[in-house]
């Protein structure tokens, strides 16, 4: 590589790691933004210019200053690119938009049982379409569409190997996206939904995405997504928590899938979480003695995972999304149990319930499109 090659080189990664500092200060001096990239001003001047020039930064008025010229502060333009999540489960499809924010801007969530015909897959589009006019997001400035799908995904053939809850093997990515006209990938439920927990400020991303919707799977996150030799990493739903338990659709039985699924509870309160968890509020002693048996399948899993890879777990899908009142028990449950001391605080709540996957697929393209700055 040749010396002027090799600049040109250096001054993309600092780009990219001024317009990533940015985003993370949301609103920042360039003295500021120089001295946390131990970089000169001048150079932090000459990135902020061609971060202006692409319209991927903003001006922001002036900073607070202690007498002295007041230097003037800089922020992200969030909405220079956007991304679509959509996540298909069985009996319903959520949609979400975000920007570079990588928040939640809006999402909908309606039932529609899923059917692997022309017609819906058409229909899908229509209101993926709907939902995009309906909030005025700038067609030329979506990325992509990401696809949070209930099943193994193989990430390299953007194809489904196979979905147990869909009844699909072997599908390409193609007749999902055919009526799109958006770039599409897929990705796998519980990895998209664990991507969402990643903490941009923390410079180590290890954790365990658990979730527990009405198919029970999960994520793990060295850094990046763990995926495995064959993309089956983090299928915890058929790891054995009760050896004498109820039997699974894999053919085995007292996996976590059986133990620890949402239905399990749901089925209890006329297949609506929210009113389980309604009743156990209220003191419904059939809900209580049917959560002391979740919460015991649940400690087990846990603690068995921790022993493994040692970092956070976080409690994720539709049940996770309700554990918020009850964690600080449960930390205190996996507490008592460890022989090297640990207060249980590993154990978190997840951010987003019904949202997490749609939005982790999205993100998918907003890393892409921040990888390219
Ligand atoms: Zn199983």
């Amino acid at each position: 590589m040749n010396a002027g090659s090799n600049n040109m080189e250096v001054r993309k990664v600092n780009k990219n790691r001024a317009f990533r500092y940015i985003c993370r200060k949301e609103r920042v001096s360039k003295p500021e933004i120089a001295s946390a990239l131990g970089v000169s001003v001048p150079t932090v001047l000459q990135l902020v210019n061609l971060l202006e020039e692409e319209n991927l930064v903003l001006e922001a008025g002036e900073c607070d200053s202690k007498g002295g010229r007041k230097a003037r502060a800089v922020r992200p333009n969030w909405d220079a690119a956007y991304a679509v999540g959509l996540d298909i489960t069985k009996n319903h499809i959520g949609l979400i938009y975000t920007n570079l924010s990588k928040q939640v801007l809006e999402h909908i969530r309606i039932y529609k049982t899923f059917r692997d015909t022309e017609d819906y897959y058409k229909e899908v589009t229509d209101t993926l379409k709907a939902f995009v006019r309906e909030h005025k997001i700038p067609e030329d400035r979506i990325t992509g569409v990401g696809i949070s799908i209930p099943g193994i995904v193989d990430g390299k053939n953007n194809r489904i190997e196979r979905s147990h809850v869909l009844n699909l093997y072997d599908v390409s990515c193609e007749r999902f996206a055919k009526y799109l006209p958006y770039p599409a990938i897929l990705i796998n439920d519980a990895n998209a939904a664990g991507r969402t927990e990643i903490d941009s400020e923390r410079s180590s991303h290890n954790l365990i995405y658990l979730s527990l919707s009405n198919s029970v799977g999960g994520s793990v996150i060295m850094g990046d997504i763990y995926s495995g030799d064959h993309w089956r990493s983090g299928e915890f739903g058929h790891m054995i928590v009760a050896e004498q338990g109820g039997m699974c659709y894999c053919g085995k039985r007292g996996c976590f899938d059986v133990c620890c699924s949402a239905l399990r509870l749901a089925g209890l309160a006329e297949g609506k979480l929210e009113n389980f968890f309604q009743g156990l509020e209220d003191g419904n002693v059939l809900y209580q003695s049917a959560w002391e048996e979740y919460l015991s399948y649940l400690a087990t899993m846990v603690e068995n995972l921790h022993m493994v890879l040692d970092c956070d777990i976080i409690l994720g899908g539709y049940v996770g999304g309700f554990m918020g009142p009850y964690l600080s028990d449960f930390q205190g449950r996996i507490a008592g149990n460890n022989i090297f001391g640990n207060t249980g605080a590993y154990v978190k709540t997840c951010k987003y319930q019904y949202e997490a996957a749609a939005l982790g697929a999205a993100l998918f393209f907003i890393e892409q499109f921040m990888r390219e700055i």
